[in-house]
């Protein structure tokens, strides 16, 4: 099965004896007893055990579990792990991961985060303690490029699993697993859930190994699933990933040279760019660059405060990955703490006509 074909099938599984064209949503909490029979829905439902196979399929791993935020699939990876482990995680690791390792983890796992987009640093941060290095690329908010396989390499000598964030490249564009990484950590709030109106996370690992074995013991006692409800949304929303993906991009890629020579943009961060510092190993690991972009505004936090302010398409707000155009300054969402310039701006490329999105940037950056 092609991707496209994967999408739309292999999130669904029928049972029932009307035959619907959809699966149902089971809301049943509990099932009767009987052969092969799922027990109890934090353990397995029929909705999750179908996401779960998509997401796995999608990936190419054997395994896949899904969770109720994209923090809670990172959260159970570190608790997979034993006491006083060691971590090597990027320097521009998704904020909220990065504020979960930091506070909630504090004193229980050690952490040293790292300019990843040199290979060689993470080498060097390696010790006799580490036992997982995070990858995460493109990064968030600074499209920074890892190279995966360098990195799996490196790794693997040292037999240390890593854990590739895959959220902004998405299955369609980028499969890290393919490229030597253990597991795929995904926030399926974003492009998979892809309308900004289910929160969820997953998990996808190439083989069912100990620690996977931990992590779906976090998972299934831990309980922090997805709902029946939130299962079906996304297997829904998957169906169009691939399609939609091809459109952010398209739309990404033209947007960014549009503001690349616009004398009002300081600098542009797309992979897509020829003169990204990541380009070339973009081009080796990823099919498509995707459909996030960040740029400088001239000037600093109320120039471009004042630039978002006069968009009519792009709606101020935080995440990422929905059809519809978000922007925002990140910086204002991260907080006190946020060492993202100030003046920059992250755009989440929607599906709109592309002739009204860069009219709409084209008024919003007139002085
Ligand atoms: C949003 C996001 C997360 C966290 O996911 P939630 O669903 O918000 O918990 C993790 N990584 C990246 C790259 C993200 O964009």
């Amino acid at each position: 099965m092609k991707l496209e074909t994967i999408a739309i099938h292999a999130g669904t599984q029928i049972t029932d004896s009307y035959r619907p064209a959809v699966q149902p949503i089971t809301l049943a909490t509990t099932f009767e007893h009987h052969e092969d029979s799922v027990i109890y829905s934090r353990a397995a439902n029929p909705n999750r055990i179908a996401l779960e196979n998509v997401l796995a399929k999608l990936e190419h791993g054997q395994a896949a579990a899904a969770f109720s935020s994209g923090n809670a699939a990172g959260m159970s990876v570190f608790q997979a792990l034993p006491p006083s482990s060691h971590l090597v995680a990027p320097d521009d690791m998704y904020h909220g991961l990065r504020h979960l390792l930091t506070t909630v983890f504090k004193g229980i796992l050690e952490v040293d985060f790292v300019d990843m987009t040199q290979s060689e640093n993470v080498a060097k941060a390696i010790n006799t303690k580490t036992a997982l290095i995070w990858v995460e690329t493109p990064s968030n908010p600074l499209l920074k490029i890892s190279d995966i396989r360098a990195i799996c390499t490196i790794a693997q000598e040292k037999q240390i699993p890593v854990v590739c964030d895959n959220t902004f490249a998405t299955p369609v564009f980028q499969n890290p697993l393919l490229l030597g990484a253990s597991i795929v950590m995904h926030s399926t709030t974003k492009y998979l859930g892809g309308h900004s109106d289910i929160l969820g996370g997953a998990l996808i690992t190439k083989e069912e190994n100990e620690l996977w074995d931990k992590i779906k013991l976090v998972q299934t006692t831990g309980g922090a699933v997805p709902s029946p409800f939130d299962c079906y949304m996304l297997s829904r929303s998957i169906k169009t990933l691939p399609y939609r993906m091809k459109g952010h991009a398209e739309h990404a890629g033209i947007i960014a040279t549009f503001l690349q020579n616009h004398p009002q943009v300081e600098k542009v961060y797309y992979p897509g760019l020829l003169d990204h510092p990541g380009h070339t190993i973009a081009a080796t690991q990823m099919t498509g660059f995707g459909g996030m972009l960040s740029f400088l505004v001239k000037g600093g936090a109320n120039e471009a405060d004042t630039v978002i302010s006069k968009l009519q398409y792009f709606t101020n707000a935080t995440s990422l990955g929905g059809v519809e155009s978000l922007i925002e300054r990140r910086a204002a969402s991260e907080g006190p703490d946020s060492k993202t310039p100030q003046n920059l701006i992250r755009v989440s490329v929607g599906l709109e006509h592309l002739d009204d999105l860069l009219e709409d940037l084209d008024q919003a950056l007139k002085q």
